[in-house]
């Protein structure tokens, strides 16, 4: 009963944490020193390759926070090292560094379930070498990543993100915005449209031609392909250059000034089967982030616009994961191999865990016999599986972190007897669903499992 884990980062040490638990013969098979990346310092498992910040700390009213809370629960490696070393840093779970990853070193080289083996793998193993998760990260080394792009498929493996900005549907002024396809094509509402006119357009491309893009890393290199150059650069090119791009007016008109002269329009897709999130398409952008909320509020309709997940352009290996992985973390066409942390399209030190997290449990399981669902999708762990796994546009899919808008939305409330029912929102939306998700987790945390004795949760 062994599992073999490739990568040692955040996502393969949790991994290995919850299967050795389980009682599993766990290999660990992590390349540093021998061979490091671009952006790792030291031979450290699980290092933390820049902030040393785990974010938000607030189960209630941050989705991240929610998520540290459900990994507490769930016996997680990562948050019990990351409490067990934290620095002062306000609301946010900030750790030491190099006490973080020497906590979780020791932890895993203590368990007797667990070997370490430092050496690069090359190759994907094959079905006879047993379960394996592949957790080697977003700077996964070239042989391996050349070998998963041959199991996943040429298109179904990038080398590197294009990531357009992501809206909260509920945060657009309908006003103002309208659902159009353009020509009419589809049911009409495939799309939700924010028209300019000349006016609104010329500031808006004097607003991005004055703002600072985020200088690349110098190992970096992010290629620029015609069919996806930022924003900036394409203003840079020419004034109408977006007029004529992604932001053409054809085939659209505003339902209610049917006169108007749309000089141009911003398209926004829906992007997660739930419909809670739209992204704007053709807008990926390294513009610095302070800059992009201003100036994309400039666009009318997105004045209040609150954003799950804002643009960028990184060296980023990761799957396309809705099309090729199933709702357990395995490649469809391989089953003995699971995925697990960034490399699967998930964004962020925690979800990179989280993700570690539940393959751990899921293989464990498949490994005992023993039939783990998933969690359910009002938890933070179950959206973010199923974002991975599926409710996600395979089409547009690029990294993302957990954000509200990954959970189903809370049923309608009546406020007071004789009012209409109301679905909450801001403050109250939060609340709700951090409280309903920590509720739907007890259940799930105590599925007979290997797992059930030690997770029980902690007195509120
Ligand atoms: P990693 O932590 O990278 O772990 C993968 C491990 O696999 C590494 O130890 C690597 O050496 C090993 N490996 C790779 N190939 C092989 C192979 N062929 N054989 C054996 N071992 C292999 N997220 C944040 O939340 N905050 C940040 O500030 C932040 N900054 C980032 C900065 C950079 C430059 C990058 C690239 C990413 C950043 N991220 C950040 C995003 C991401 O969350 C982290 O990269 C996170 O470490 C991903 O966890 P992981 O376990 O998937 O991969």
């Amino acid at each position: 009963m062994s599992l073999t884990i490739l990568g040692g980062g955040l996502a393969g040490c949790e991994a290995a944490w919850q299967a050795a638990r389980a009682g599993l013969s766990v290999r660990l098979i992590e390349m540093r020193p021998q061979r490091t990346t671009p952006a790792h310092r030291t031979d450290a498992l699980a290092e933390l390759v820049c902030s040393n910040s785990l974010r938000a700390d607030d189960p209630l009213f941050n989705a991240v926070g929610l998520l540290h809370e459900e990994m507490r629960r769930a016996g997680s490696l990562i948050l019990h090292s990351a409490d067990a070393t934290r620095v002062p840093a306000g609301g946010a779970l900030a750790v030491d560094r190099e006490g973080f990853s020497a906590h979780i070193a020791k932890t895993l080289a203590d368990h007797p379930g667990i070997t370490i083996e430092r050496r690069e793998v090359t190759e994907l193993p094959a079905p006879e070498a047993g379960p394996v998760i592949v957790a080697t990260g977003p700077l996964t080394a070239e042989p391996l990543a050349q070998a998963i792009q041959a199991a996943a498929g040429t298109d179904s493996l990038a080398f590197f993100d294009a990531i357009a900005p992501i809206v909260h549907r509920d945060s657009i002024d309908f006003e103002k915005a309208w659902f159009q396809s353009r020509y009419d094509k589809g049911d009409g509402r495939d799309y939700i449209n924010c028209g300019l006119d000349r006016d609104e357009y010329d500031r808006f491309v004097e607003a991005l031609l004055a703002a600072v893009v985020t200088p690349p890393r110098e190992w970096e290199g992010v290629p620029y392909f015609d069919g996806c150059l930022p924003i900036e650069v394409m203003a840079a090119r020419g004034h109408e250059t977006l007029a004529f791009g992604p932001m053409k007016p054809v085939g659209l008109r505003d339902p209610k000034a049917p006169e108007r002269r749309l000089h141009a329009v911003v398209q926004l897709r829906q992007d997660n089967a739930l419909g809670t999130l739209y992204n704007m398409v053709g807008f990926q952008t390294r513009l610095r982030h302070g800059d992009q909320v201003s100036i994309l509020r400039l666009i009318p309709g997105l004045e209040q616009a609150e954003f799950a997940r804002l643009g960028g352009m990184h060296r980023n290996t990761f799957l396309n994961s809705p099309r090729v992985l199933d709702r357990r973390l395995r490649l469809k066409s391989q089953p003995h191999l699971r995925f697990a942390g960034q490399i699967t399209g998930c964004e962020g030190y925690v979800e990179s865990a989280a993700v570690g997290l539940l393959a751990g449990r899921f293989a464990a399981a498949e490994i005992l016999g023993l039939e783990l669902p998933a969690p359910p999708p009002t938890t933070a762990l179950g959206a973010l599986l199923a974002h991975v796994t599926g409710d996600a546009d395979a089409e547009s899919y690029q990294p993302m972190n957990i954000n509200f808008g990954l959970f189903p939305p809370l049923d309608p409330v009546v406020a007071r007897p004789g009012a209409k029912p109301k679905i909450p929102k801001g403050r109250e939306r939060k609340i709700g669903t951090a409280r309903r998700a920590l509720t739907d987790l007890t259940p799930w945390l105590l599925t007979a499992s290997p797992w059930a004795e030690t997770d029980r949760p902690r007195a509120e």
